[in-house]
């Protein structure tokens, strides 16, 4: 993994679309195409993904706490851990 994904691989256009839509993939309430395109995106989009990991990661430990949300710090926490790793 030592080969750098660039993050306009689709377009800002799709990595605006693919963070303003996140909530709803990770809910499933996507129709199935715009699903598929998601997943087509974060397939190939690196920094997309590590934004995807970080708000489902959030939202296991959410639902396992059974707490309304995650605090504000631990989301940060987790957010950037995981931006850390994946870029530069
Ligand atoms: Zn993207």
């Amino acid at each position: 993994m030592s080969e750098p994904i660039p993050h306009d691989v689709g377009g800002q256009d799709e990595c605006e679309h693919a963070i303003i839509h996140l909530y709803e993939f990770l809910d499933s309430e996507m129709t199935a195409a715009d699903e598929q395109h998601m997943r087509d995106h974060l397939a190939h989009c690196a920094p997309c993904l590590a934004e995807l990991s970080a708000e489902e990661l959030v939202k296991r430990l959410v639902r396992r706490s059974c707490a309304e949300r995650a605090p504000e710090a631990l989301r940060l926490r987790i957010r950037t851990a995981l931006i850390v790793q994946t870029t530069d």
